[in-house]
């Protein structure tokens, strides 16, 4: 089993040393229990979290084991009478190439349903916050401007794409002429470039009505360009602060929360975080069977970037929270 641990904890952007690998003999399933071999490997921005101690709704991961992740997996030993060998299965394995894990941990998949890897993106967790984040947090009604960054990741696509559904104007924000070009393609209304020296003038000629509903992923300077044109009523799914997740301290004044809290009160906004897990018990059934089928009308597209070997996972993830990915970044561990 080759597998990557977690060696230090960053300080700022992970380095190479932060992560170490190593080859292990793999272990032996028990009663119950299944050998898998990890084919494809989700690489998600919440890992940058579990690689820091600072409290948060998840447990960090500890120096010396396992990063933490989700996984398609092919069964390669069961002493579970539901599975059997070559079966496709959903875990949460982590960054290694083997691992042992109890059958009533994974979810066995139709490798004819859809491509195995989608359940890790726009058919798995990154595509159910989105829908679930947008419906129920974010509940957009026709006409009303929904914005989102990040907007070419699995988690953006999904809120954009999904607005244009439920009849609400769609504008994307991402990185790049290319990204935002794609945006334009799948039907984003408009789509806009945050690296763009005029983006905040960018952004409120494409939102000529104010916003409706900012699905926020990313903080920083997206947010601050957009909050202004946050109208009353405005709702704020917060999602995700991906511009902030290598900071080392609190930027320099001023302080601008009195101004924040005004605006909230004036404005009356909500604005709730959300883990997505929340939703899961309640909306994940749902997802599966609106996205599945929103997918196969062509009313949604999603993109995948998909790196091949555990050994790039390290320089992979980085370049994730910086951007260099294009859609949903997911490692191939092994051939299928
Ligand atoms: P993505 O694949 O979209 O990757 C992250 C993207 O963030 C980058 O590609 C980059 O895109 C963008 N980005 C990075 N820095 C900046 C910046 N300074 N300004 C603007 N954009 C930036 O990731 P996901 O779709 O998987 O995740 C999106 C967000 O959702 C993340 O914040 C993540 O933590 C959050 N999340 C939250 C969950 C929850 O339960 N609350 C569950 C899953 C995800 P670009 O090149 O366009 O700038």
């Amino acid at each position: 089993n080759t597998r990557v641990v977690l060696a230090s904890r960053p300080v700022g952007e992970p380095q190479p040393s932060d992560f170490r690998i190593e080859t292990v003999p793999a272990a032996v399933p028990g009663d119950g229990q299944l050998l898998l071999k990890t084919l494809y490997l989700s690489l998600d921005p919440y890992m940058r979290g579990r690689m820091s101690a600072a409290k948060s709704y998840a447990d960090p991961v500890e120096l010396g084991d396992v990063m933490v992740g989700g996984t398609v997996c092919e069964v390669v030993d069961s002493k579970d009478p539901a599975f059997h060998p070559g079966d496709v299965v959903l875990s949460f394995s982590g960054w290694q190439t083997h691992s042992v894990i109890d059958a009533h941990h994974v979810r066995k998949l139709d490798p004819h349903a859809a491509p195995v890897q989608s359940w890790l993106g726009v058919l798995g967790m990154p595509g159910f916050t989105g829908y679930a984040g947008l419906l129920r947090i974010g509940a957009p009604k026709p006409g009303e401007t929904v914005v989102v960054a990040a907007a070419t990741g699995p988690v953006g696509s999904a809120v954009g794409q999904i607005a244009k559904i439920k009849g609400a104007r769609a504008v994307g924000i991402a990185g790049g002429p290319e990204k935002v070009a794609y945006l334009r393609e799948i039907g984003f209304d408009a789509a806009i470039d945050h690296r763009a020296p005029d983006f905040a003038e960018q952004l409120a000629a494409a939102c000529p009505d104010g916003i409706d509903v900012y699905f926020e992923n990313v903080g920083g300077a997206v947010w601050s360009a957009v909050f202004p044109l946050l109208n009353d009523f405005a709702r704020v799914p917060v999602c995700g602060l991906v511009s902030h997740y290598n900071d080392t301290a609190a930027p320099a004044g001023p302080d601008r929360l009195p101004g924040f809290m005004s605006d909230v009160l004036k404005k009356s906004l909500t604005i709730r975080g959300f883990i997505q897990s929340e939703f899961v018990q309640s909306d994940f059934k749902a997802f599966v069977g609106d996205m599945s089928g929103w997918i196969h009308a062509g009313r949604i597209a999603y993109r995948e970037d998909i790196v091949d070997g555990l050994e790039n996972a390290p320089a992979a993830f980085n370049g994730m929270l910086a951007g260099r990915n294009f859609g949903k970044l997911i490692i191939k561990v092994a051939e299928v």
